[in-house]
């Protein structure tokens, strides 16, 4: 009896003929076939990430969406439910074919209110993540009308090209986070007041870029001047999401949801504290606090974000997926050590950042301040273990640290 010669099953290629022939359960495969197959799962998996930006496929329901964010951004449920309606909606209509323009969907561009370090930022840069397209942060403040000293709005758009590499398809379909859009207000309430160049002029610059329009734009930024080359860049498709503070909005929100009142009970809710009347915002509220009716015109998904409670600040530590303590524990794995903080050690360091106002931005400080001292002297010696206890955490964060801490923040 000949001895059988085993073959890839793919290819055919006898044994000898190969340099490398794997057995499975009743077939072979030879090393050739293996790398051709490793190949095509990577053209694949390119594929499938490129789908989004390419907007052939909606990858992504809104559900999809929010469980995405879910991951990343800690609470403020209505607002990642509204956020990822307003994204997908985005991504249909830029999907919608050219030979479709029966109705006209507008943008669905989004104007987020909430006070600073409640993750307005963090939400447009995890969308970004998600959609895998460019993301530039701009803000307003260092805005101003062509022709004064400042930067002009097209400077947006520098930046979203640098945030695609200069790759002009990748920057069109990218998001633009315009952060503190409040401090453009127009500071009046009353409009026929002279001329607010800082505020409105730069609130009218913006409304073109928000509705869609082919800017041209300095590639490397800088004031435009006439032997520059210009990349000429259609805001058609690219998302903006504005963010701001807005403080004292809650003073006309009250005073609106009162005068509403008149002649009703007014309800616990319309009376309710200062955070929880911000549910309450629309976009008169908007227009009382000085952005010109154009520009809510333009930010048609109007939302807020909840100022975060101790709950919520114990949950930012260690839930997200690069959660500040997840980041601590992978640092110190790098050099071999095994980080480990107790519960107690955890509650402490959220009391002293509400008790101190430090916000979510305070906790890495604080983290950093507890840990210093192990990042420094641990590595390199023989420690192989760090507990991170309650007594631990309270004599590396005295009263003092923690008020210059407050002072920075
Ligand atoms: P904002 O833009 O509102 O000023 P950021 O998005 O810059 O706030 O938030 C500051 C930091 O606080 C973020 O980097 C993030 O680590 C943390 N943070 C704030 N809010 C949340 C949240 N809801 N979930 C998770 N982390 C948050």
């Amino acid at each position: 009896m000949t001895k059988e010669v085993l073959s890839c099953s793919f290819c055919g290629r006898k044994k000898p003929e190969t340099n490398l022939l794997i057995a499975g359960n009743s077939a072979h495969i030879c090393d050739e076939c293996i790398e051709q197959a490793h190949g095509i799962v990577l053209q694949e998996h390119k594929h499938e990430q490129q789908q989004g930006l390419d907007g052939e496929v909606m990858l992504k329901k809104p559900k999809q969406i929010k469980a995405f964010l879910d991951d990343y951004v800690i609470g403020q449920e209505q607002t990642k439910k509204v956020i990822s309606v307003a994204v997908y909606n985005h991504y249909k209509r830029l999907l919608q074919p050219e030979d479709d323009q029966s109705i006209e969907i507008q943008k669905s561009n989004i104007i987020i209110v909430g006070q600073t370090g409640t993750g307005k930022t963090l939400m447009a840069k995890t969308i970004a993540k998600m959609l895998n397209v460019p993301l530039a942060i701009v803000d307003a403040t260092v805005l101003t009308e062509a022709g004064y000293v400042g930067e002009d709005v097209e400077s947006i758009l520098t930046r979203l090209l640098q945030a695609a590499d200069y790759d002009l398809d990748k920057a069109e379909k990218g998001i633009v986070f315009i952060d503190e859009i409040d401090k453009i207000a127009r500071k009046s309430d009353n409009p026929s007041i002279t001329r607010d160049v800082s505020g409105e002029g730069v609130q009218q610059a913006l409304l073109k870029l928000l509705e869609g329009t082919v800017v041209n734009v300095p590639p490397k930024g800088g004031r435009k001047h006439p032997d520059q080359k210009f990349i000429e860049v259609n805001t058609e498709h690219i998302l903006f999401i504005a963010g701001g503070a807005f403080d004292g909005i809650e003073r006309h929100i009250s005073k609106r949801l009162n005068r509403q009142a008149v002649g009703f009970s007014a309800s616990k809710k319309q009376t309710g504290t200062d955070h929880e009347l911000l549910s309450f915002v629309t976009p008169k509220d908007l227009k009382d606090f000085g952005l010109i009716p154009e520009i809510i015109g333009r930010l048609p998904v109007l939302t807020y974000m909840k100022p975060l409670d101790a709950e919520a600040l114990r949950a930012i530590l260690t839930e997200p997926k690069n959660a500040i303590i997840k980041q601590y524990i992978k640092l110190f794995e790098m050099d071999q050590i095994k980080l480990n903080f107790t519960d107690e050690a955890l509650d402490y360091i959220v009391t002293q950042a509400v008790e101190y106002a430090l916000g979510a931005r305070g906790l890495r400080s604080l983290c950093e301040t507890v840990l210093t001292d192990a990042m420094f002297d641990l590595p390199g010696s023989e420690t192989l273990e760090l507990e991170v206890d309650l007594d631990f955490v309270q004599r590396h964060l005295s009263p003092d640290t923690l008020n210059t801490l407050r002072a920075v923040s």
